[in-house]
């Protein structure tokens, strides 16, 4: 039976190597850590870490604007058209499903309310034309319902 010459772990442990001076993989392993730049590593870190908040912070964004321009857009247009202002049926239904097409400049109009600078509303217009092809489905099916 062979035994690393510095831990004495044997070759009978599954998966174990050694290299040319009898020495297995864990205590190399060990002998290369104390090589690595852990300030460098921690740097790299750090950036991946800034980097992942801000994508999360602007997908946060987008979707808030998407839910804004998909689901309270055609919201409050219902309320106005049916409760405000009355409405008759079939004027009333094409102005909540137009209300709910995912319209860029909406968007934007959503975002410098919100002071959101112009890349993340990009992100916004993109993600809300993608969601759009369930709210879409759901406004008119649901005002087709009403009729
Ligand atoms: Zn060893």
């Amino acid at each position: 039976m062979k035994i690393c010459k510095k831990c004495v772990q044997p070759d009978t442990r599954p998966g174990i190597f050694f290299n040319q001076d009898g020495i297995c993989g864990a205590c190399i392993w060990e002998n290369t850590k104390k090589n690595i730049d852990w300030d460098l590593r921690e740097k790299e870190l750090k950036k991946i870490s800034e980097w992942a908040q801000k994508s999360t912070e602007r997908f946060e964004v987008a979707a808030w604007l998407s839910f804004c321009k998909l689901v309270l857009h055609p919201f409050a247009v219902c309320i106005a058209v049916f409760y405000i202002f009355k409405v008759e049926l079939y004027p009333a239904t094409v102005m909540i499903a137009a209300a709910s097409l995912p319209v860029a400049g909406n968007i934007f109009m959503v975002a410098q309310h919100y002071n959101v600078a112009p890349k993340r509303a990009s992100a916004a217009i993109f993600l809300s034309t993608v969601l759009s092809i369930f709210t879409v489905s759901f406004t008119v099916a649901w005002v087709s319902n009403i009729n």
